[in-house]
Order: structure tokens, then sequence, then C-alpha cells
């Protein structure tokens, strides 16, 4: 007989678990289906994020960074040690772990909510119907009332600089080098390039960043941007923008890289060269020509605000579809979709998601720049407090970068929290809370902040808005 769901998910990355669960704990009967397979041939769910993605970097940047502070970072507080030495196995190892842990609970997770894990590839028929083929090559059909896609994204491939999973990798590759490259090139100065560059970089790599593009994360604010090239650049990383790769040969255990700057044509001779230039959504054989759904002129799966496609009951969530290409963006989009299933009025502000780049200092901002705001004519009040005058960034010797708040000049509203510093995720995180409910800069800096943390500087800075910080000279006057 043939089994049919309230909800088939197709894929197990945080936009579909996440739907999973939320479908399970709302009473709908829900399948989730997952093809993803581990280094010993299990399977292994929770996508990108946690296999090759989010946790595993950050498992790899906390390590290098520890190691980087144990080098350099330790004289200034009296700890004298006689040398510190790097185990890359050990470090990728407790990174596998960390993954193999984190993969496993999604499947317990599974199991404590009731969903049905299947493991196989799942392609959408017409007719609301889920073809699986599983791992032994059979092919079971399943029935839905609703549909969720989440078939997440896969790292873009340019044809000067060919994966070969050795000498150049992907992201999925850098992440598993189990020895320190000398030299370290990577395309792309983009989120996925600055972290994973970074955490080669403190172990003692040589990296250079080849950016086609002339400017230096333009999604930020130019102030952030500015400061974090400065900074970056001081730690070690040689970032070169305006250099787009024109080819590659690889020579036995190194690779020899072509590309175009100002000055014409460059070589440069890496050791490793990490392809990092974008992610593209993943719609190999998900859909049958019949089955209705369409894709955008990008790839993306075409759909609405509420993430419906053009078929009524199919949904997809998550890097498949437009927006960021974040795991909170796709966790938060599946916990909608399955929340319109049941009936509820659930919907996603997508001007407040968080961006973060996990260098050191972090990088993490919401809402808009002041250029964008600017561009549409908009009037701001801006107040900025640096980590330099934080008393508690003082005490960590973290004191790199700073808080800055734009407002609307005529209602005050915060229209944007952008932070480069330490523990800028978390701030930033604080700006949004504020946001979701329309905080006005005045707001923020009449609320008690503990004493002392970094979030004063969020307060700081929320209090200069007006002309009103108190540990700064104030450069707008009351
Ligand atoms: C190195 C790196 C670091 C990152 N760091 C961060 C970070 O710090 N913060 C952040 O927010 N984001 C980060 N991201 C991005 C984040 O991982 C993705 O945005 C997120 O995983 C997208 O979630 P998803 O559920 O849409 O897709 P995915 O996580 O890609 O999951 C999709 C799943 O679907 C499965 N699948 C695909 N097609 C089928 C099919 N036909 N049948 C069955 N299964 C299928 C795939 O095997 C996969 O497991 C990072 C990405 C990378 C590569």
């Amino acid at each position: 007989m043939t089994q049919k769901f309230d909800v088939v998910v197709i894929g197990a990355g945080p936009g579909g678990y996440v739907a999973a669960i939320k479908a399970a704990q709302l009473g709908l009967s829900t399948a989730c289906i997952e093809k993803y397979t581990d280094k010993e041939g299990k399977l292994a769910l929770g996508g990108t994020c946690l296999n090759v993605g989010c946790i595993p970097s950050k498992a790899l940047l906390d390590s290098s960074w520890k190691f980087h502070e144990a080098q350099d970072g330790f004289a200034i507080h009296g700890i004298q040690h006689a040398g510190v030495t790097m185990d890359v196995p050990a470090m990728v190892g407790r990174k596998a772990n960390i993954v193999k842990g984190l993969t496993s609970g999604v499947a317990t997770l599974f199991k404590a909510n009731g969903v049905t894990s299947i493991q196989g590839h799942g392609k959408l028929l017409a007719g609301k119907r889920v073809e699986v083929t599983k791992p032994d090559g059979s092919v079971e059909v399943i029935e839905a009332e609703n549909v969720i896609l989440a078939p997440g994204s896969r790292p873009i491939d340019i044809p000067p600089a060919p994966v070969d999973q050795n000498v150049i990798v992907d992201s999925t590759g850098a992440l598993e080098f189990q020895a320190v490259p000398k030299r370290l090139g990577v395309i792309g100065a983009g989120v996925i390039g600055l972290e994973l560059g970074s955490v080669w970089s403190r172990l003692g790599a040589q990296v250079t960043v080849l950016e086609a593009l002339d400017t230096f994360l333009m999604a930020a604010d130019t102030a952030v941007s500015k400061e974090a090239l400065k900074t970056l650049t001081k730690q070690g990383l040689d970032i070169k923008l305006g250099a787009r790769v024109t080819g590659s040969k690889v020579d036995g255990e190194e690779v020899v890289v072509t590309y175009t700057d100002a000055n014409g044509e460059q070589t440069i001779t890496f050791d490793k060269l990490i392809v990092a230039v974008g992610r593209r959504p993943v719609t190999t054989d998900l859909l049958a020509t019949d089955c209705g759904v369409t894709l955008d002129e990008r790839g993306f799966v075409h759909v609405d605000d509420h993430c419906a496609t053009t078929v009524p009951g199919v949904y997809a969530i998550g890097d498949v579809v437009r927006g960021m290409m974040l795991a909170h963006k796709a966790s938060e989009e599946g916990i909608m979709v399955v929340e319109r299933i049941k009936g509820h009025k659930a919907q996603m502000n997508y001007d407040l998601i968080p961006s973060v780049i996990y260098t050191h200092p972090e990088i993490a901002w919401v809402g808009k720049t002041e250029q964008a705001l600017k561009a549409e004519g908009v009037e701001v009040n801006v107040g900025t407090f640096p980590f330099a005058a934080s008393g508690r960034a003082m005490a960590a010797n973290d004191t790199g970068g700073f808080v800055k708040v734009i407002a609307d000049a005529k209602t005050d509203r915060v229209l944007g929290v952008h932070v480069i510093g330490p523990s800028a995720a978390e701030l930033v995180q604080q700006g949004a809370i504020g946001m979701e409910f329309g905080t006005s800069a005045e707001d923020l800096g009449m609320m008690v902040f503990s004493h002392p943390t970094l979030s004063e500087a969020l307060h700081e800075a929320a209090l200069a808005v007006n002309g009103g910080a108190i540990h700064i000279a104030n450069r707008k006057k009351r």
C-alpha cells in the first residue's frame, strides 16, 4: 500500500529537519527524505550546515583561534609557556566528533518527535507524489498532502579552477586538510573564503585571497568593511581586490594560478587552493517535468513571500529559494511554512535576518547599511562606540572594532546595527530583537545594561545616536 503523509520534506538540512520536527510537533504525520551519507556510508542528517558548513567551520575557527591566542595572546596576561604546537589531525578529528554528535542528535530528535526518516533521493512527481530512490536502487512512491522542498545548495565550480579535492578544493575539502598548507590561495573574499582563510592563516599558512570585485565585503556597512580589510590584512591575509582568476595548472602537489588585475596578468603558486566563489541551488533530478513547480531565471525554485511554489501544497525553503543562503533563514522559512500549512497566519521578517562572518574580530549586522539608507534618501543619525573604550573588551584584551547604530533622523527608529568586534554576532542579535519590536535609539539608550559587558558598547552606540554617549566624546552634541 502507498504510504501517505500530511507533510513530506525533501532534504534534512536546517531548513528541512526543522520543518519536519515542527510539523510533527503540530500533529502532522511527517516524513523527511535525505540522501547524504558520511564517510562511513551512514545516513547523516543536518545538511550542509551540520556536516560541511556552519558547525565544522566554526569548530576549526575556534580551535585555530585558541592556537593563535596561545601563541601570541597569552604573554600580555603574564602567562608564559615553552611553546605550543598544533596537531592538525586532532583538530580535524575534534571537528568530526562535533559533527557526528549533532547529526545523530537530529536523528534522535526525529525519533522523539515521531518524524519518519527515509534514506534516499527524493523527486517530486505530479499530484504531490514523491518518488524515493533508496540506496539499494529500489524505488518507492509516497503521497503527501503537502511537500516541502529543502534540497539546499552546493559550491559553485569555476572553469579556471576545477576542484580535484586534493590541491584545488571547495569549502568541504578545506575542512579536511591534514596539515597546514605553506602557501594557501583562496578564490573569493566572501564569508566562506574569509572564514576558511582565517583558520589556516592562524595555523601558519601564508594566505592570499583573490577577489574579482574591487570592493571588499560589498554587503557590509562601508565603515565595517574598511575596518575589516585593515584588520584582516594586519593579521596576515593578503587580500587582492580586483584580481580575476583566469586559469590554474596543477603540477604535482602545487598549483600555479593565473589572474588579471589592474597591472595585467599575474601568476602565483600555492600548495592548496580553496575555491569559495559562492553556492548554487541543488535541483538536480528534484522535479519531474510535469510536477508543475517552476524555477526562476537563476535556477532557484520560484516561490512567493511565504515560500509557496506555483503548485498548491508544494513549498520550497532555504538555499534553494531566493534570498540569503543562511541556516537561520532556512529554519525560519521551514517553521513559517509548517505554521501556514496548519492554517496559522505566520510570516517572516526578511528585513531583519542577521548576517555574521566569524572571523576575528567577528563581523555582524542586521538591517540596512548607512550607504543603502542614504541611497534611498533616508536621513539618518549614526552613533558609534569603539571597543577600545569598553572596560570589558580591555579586560579581555580584545579591543578591535566598534558598534554602529543607525537610526532614522526623523523618528529615531533603529534601522541598522553593525558590529565588528568581540561577540559581534551576539550583540547584533540584541539589536535585531529591539528592531523587531520597533525600538528607537532612545529606547535602547534608556535600558539598563549589565556592567561590565560587551553589550554596553551597543548601549553607548545607541546613546551616541543622539549625542548622549557617556564613555566617549560625542561627535553630535545634544
Ligand atoms: C563552509 C560553510 C560555512 C557556513 N557557515 C554558515 C554560518 O555560520 N551561518 C549560517 O547561517 N550559514 C552558514 N552556511 C550556510 C548554511 O550551511 C546553509 O545556508 C544552510 O545549510 C542551508 O540549509 P538548507 O536546509 O536550505 O540546505 P542544506 O543544508 O544544503 O541541506 C539540504 C539537504 O538536502 C539533501 N538533498 C538534496 N537534494 C536531495 C534529494 N533530491 N533527495 C534527498 N535529499 C536531498 C542534501 O543532501 C542536504 O543534506 C555555511 C555554509 C558553508 C558551506
